[in-house]
């Protein structure tokens, strides 16, 4: 097992809080320049795998999947190739057509399958992997998502986002040069997923309070040092140096492993994700070219954390929740609700933060109206049954801003 790997898995072990910590199956994780393609090609012939096929697209083809191919080929490994083809938009999209597609292109004696791309590429392959119970590696081609260490694949059903839990991969192994040459908004886009751990790990802490959520203090630490390791690396995410996407792209895996061992993503997914999703279900309903996911989050986290000062107000002013169940627990901790969310960084702390990594900051920036945001902040919290600052903001009815 790698040290990287092995950290992880000793803070769990150490962990007190009572609940199942689940063990982590994969077995390596490279990041690293040129070697790694002989890494990856040495760690396929030890698995005793014969049979790959690898999943990628145009673009990530070009950037690394040809290097990919040729390496396990000269290794006496057979690679197939499962290009998976743009929608009208030319956005790869995780659909029907393309798992479709991927489980076509996917021979019956296959024995493993690698994933050669970003976030959306990775929940193809998680899938196909899943329903033909093959294992599959991962090869991000950008730090754009904390997803790729995750098992949960979200995926677009009859124009609907579902999230499927499938499964994790055994192994990661990227070339960081390939990570440089990535689009910059992508590596914006994965700094905005990991800055909206500030909102996600705030509302998971209430949830204890309000809605007895299992909480982690091991999964909350690992994820909270991840994002502050991005924070104090800030100048160099911004300027895409290799100490900068190695950090992102590491805190990114930690936020993935995290959600793997506790089998959910309450640590890395709150109101901010909740957001994100409902604007994410408008494009797809006016059929309009999807937005990053980690570009969407970053703004909505931004958003958020000034929501969730206002709702401090409101507890001064001796508010009640509509709920009166709820409103009890509120009563009791209001204390530390307030102290969680005053905390928080202020918005545009946020916005500078965003800004400097060279992502979307504001609604306006990102593509968002302002009648959409109004519409998300009064529904987004229905999404699901997880207690968030949006829920209570809702329930709290907060008057509007002068
Ligand atoms: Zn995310
Ligand atoms: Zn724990």
């Amino acid at each position: 097992m790698c040290s990287f790997i092995e950290s992880v898995t000793s803070a769990f072990q150490s962990c007190t809080c009572g609940l199942v910590h689940h063990e982590i199956n994969m077995k390596k994780v490279v990041i690293s320049n040129e070697t790694v393609y002989g890494e990856m090609a040495v760690f396929i012939k030890e698995q005793r795998f014969r049979k790959t096929v690898l999943v990628c697209d145009e673009n990530t083809l070009k950037s690394a999947g040809n290097k990919v191919r040729d390496t396990l080929e000269s290794s006496g490994i057979s690679v197939s190739l499962s290009q998976i083809f743009p929608n009208d938009h030319g956005d790869v999209a995780a659909d029907e057509q393309s798992l479709i597609q991927t489980l076509l292109e996917t021979p019956k004696d296959t024995d493993v399958l690698v994933a050669v791309g970003s976030g959306t590429l990775h929940d193809i392959v998680r899938f196909a992997s899943h329903q033909r119970r093959i294992p599959f590696v991962s090869f991000p081609t950008a730090a754009s998502v904390d997803g790729f260490t995750s098992a949960g694949a979200p995926l677009i059903v009859k124009g609907e986002k579902k999230t499927i839990q499938c499964t994790a991969p055994i192994a990661l192994f990227t070339d960081i040069n390939v990570l440089k040459e990535a689009p910059s908004e992508l590596a914006a886009a994965g700094f905005g997923d990991m800055l909206g751990k500030i909102t996600s790990l705030a509302d998971w802490r209430v949830s204890r309070w309000m809605a007895d959520e299992p909480y982690c203090p091991t999964g909350a630490a690992l994820t909270k040092e991840a994002l502050e390791n991005c924070l104090s690396h800030l100048e160099d995410i911004a300027a895409r140096s290799e100490k900068g996407l190695t950090v992102l792209l590491e805190s990114l895996i930690i936020s993935g492993l995290v959600m793997l061992v506790l089998d959910h993503s309450r640590p890395a997914s709150g109101g901010e994700h909740h957001l994100s999703h409902y604007w994410e279900m408008d494009l797809l309903k006016k059929d309009a070219p999807q937005l990053l996911h980690g570009a969407k989050v970053g703004v909505a986290s931004s958003l958020l954390t000034s929501i969730y000062k206002r709702l401090i107000e409101e507890m001064n002013n001796d508010q009640e929740l509509s709920d009166p169940v709820k409103n009890k627990r509120y009563q009791q901790h209001k204390k530390e609700i307030a102290q969680t969310y005053g905390e928080l960084p202020n918005e545009r702390q946020m916005q500078e933060w965003l800004a400097k990594v060279g992502g979307p900051s504001t609604i306006q920036e990102l593509g968002i109206t302002q009648d959409l945001l109004e519409e998300a902040l009064q529904h987004a919290h229905t999404i699901r049954d997880r207690w968030t600052g949006l829920k209570m903001k809702n329930q709290l009815r907060l008057t509007p801003q002068q």
